[in-house]
């Protein structure tokens, strides 16, 4: 009855500090404004071929095939640690064992997925720690980016190891029903069967409360680090668009003034509503950026794939597109809490543009969509770089010189050359006086 009272007031604490700091992050969300996702069906697709099937992970044969495994492993042992809470609750073993065939498949697979999943931690661990992977460093890399991957993978690790002796032990302790559950672990546990069983319970509890333990400590540390993506790559790939890479959305008022202008008819068939708030074009700071831009910082695992595979980012230049996620997640840490206490007109004469992104990393980008293609949850970052781009040039004819001179072009002779329009049939001359 205590572990029961213990266990639900642990749990109780866990999810309310849990339920905190995701209402934290909505709130952060609501700051920012709307995004118009894709029709249901094709995304729905989209998240079974990216997210469930790991599609784009799978790309690298051995990296990759480890961490889809991880991924499925994990699906499979919620399954476990499910139980365990029912249990913990309920004071009742094994709590789920009622559903029969599909009970024994799941613990069947989650005991042969928390061998491949320990493995597979310490061969990221290796690799992170003792082999120096050039995408996992950059600028935007700091010491704290290596230690909370670490941390992480090391609290993966405890999970794995407590999953594993307390399936050695259950079948230590009935070791018939091991074979059947956990074939894997059972096949050590036969030589703790000679121990004590009171011996082999204290040594069971004690692996469960550290599991459960670690399980409440990692899903609290996760909204605070860029862990975050084990909760939002899932739904990041289900918003993500389903219009070709290269499809820059257009800025809707933007779009209806050109109609307007090019057919007057139109203004008195459909009379425009009065503008209540001055729109601005483009992003200068977080509250300019959609939802689902900030999803995408809150979903990035830091891997590296987009900026290994940017060829600015590869010859030499500023631009890194990793870092313009992570950019955006500090910065909205930085000011949100600010303006839900203060108001909308916050000030803190600091912004995501220059601040934290510079104009010569912007111009870097040649839209080639590289980044967005490599990336495993679908994060889109040539969008944020043109809607940055669209600020610098819309408000503040900030682009670079050779773009003004060919925006000069085009509003003066309706093409991007230094030509008149009328010159522009010049080159036949000679065809016709021949
Ligand atoms: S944006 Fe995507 S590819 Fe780039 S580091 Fe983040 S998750 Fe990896
Ligand atoms: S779209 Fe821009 S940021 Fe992305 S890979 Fe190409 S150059 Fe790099």
């Amino acid at each position: 009855m205590i572990k029961q009272i213990v266990f639900i007031t642990a749990t109780i604490l866990s999810f309310g500090i849990l339920g905190y700091s995701l209402l934290r992050i909505y709130s952060f969300l609501k700051l920012t404004k709307s995004h118009k996702s894709g029709p249901l069906g094709k995304r729905i697709s989209k998240t079974l071929f990216v997210a469930l099937f790991q599609t784009k992970i799978l790309r690298r044969p051995v990296i990759g095939v480890l961490h889809a495994l991880v991924f499925w492993g994990f699906i499979v042992i919620l399954f476990g640690s499910l139980e365990i809470i029912i249990d913990g609750f309920t004071g009742i073993e094994k709590s789920l064992s009622s559903l029969g065939f599909v009970y024994h498949v799941i613990s069947i697979s989650g005991d042969v997925f928390s061998w491949i999943i320990l493995i597979a931690i310490c061969v990221f661990f290796v690799r992170r720690v003792f082999l120096s992977v050039k995408r996992f460093e950059g600028i935007e890399m700091k010491r704290r980016s290596h230690s909370d991957a670490n941390f992480a993978l090391s609290l993966i690790f405890i999970l794995m190891v407590t999953l594993i002796w307390m399936n050695i032990l259950s079948s230590a302790m009935n070791l018939e029903e091991g074979k059947l559950l956990y074939p894997i672990n059972a096949l050590f546990g036969q030589f703790f069967t000679s121990l004590d069983h009171t011996i082999l319970l204290r040594a069971y509890e004690i692996n469960w409360w550290t599991h459960i333990g670690v399980i409440f400590l990692f899903m609290n540390i996760l909204p605070y680090s860029k862990h975050f993506h084990v909760f939002m790559s899932v739904p990041n790939v289900f918003f993500s668009r389903t219009e070709p890479l290269g499809k820059l959305p257009n800025m809707d008022n933007i779009t209806k003034e050109v109609k307007l202008m090019m057919d007057p008819n139109l203004a008195f068939a459909a009379p425009t509503e009065p503008v209540s708030e001055i729109e601005r074009f483009g992003v200068k700071d977080v509250e300019d950026v959609t939802w689902k831009n900030y999803m995408d910082s809150l979903a990035c695992t830091q891997c590296g794939r987009c900026t290994a595979s940017c060829p600015a980012n590869i010859t030499g230049k500023m631009l890194s597109p990793r870092k313009i996620m992570i950019d955006l997640r500090a910065r909205m840490k930085e000011k949100a809490p600010h303006i839900l206490k203060e108001g909308k007109g916050y000030n803190d004469n600091k912004s995501l543009l220059r601040d934290y992104i510079t104009t010569e990393e912007l111009w870097a980008c040649t839209t080639c969509n590289a980044c967005a293609q490599e990336c495993p949850v679908n994060i889109n970052h040539p969008e944020m770089i043109v809607f940055m781009r669209r600020f610098l040039v819309m408000e503040e004819s900030a682009a670079p010189t050779g773009l003004n001179v060919m925006f000069t072009n085009i509003e003066n002779n309706g093409a991007p050359w230094p030509f008149s329009p009328e010159d522009r049939l010049l080159w036949a001359n000679d065809l016709t006086t021949n």
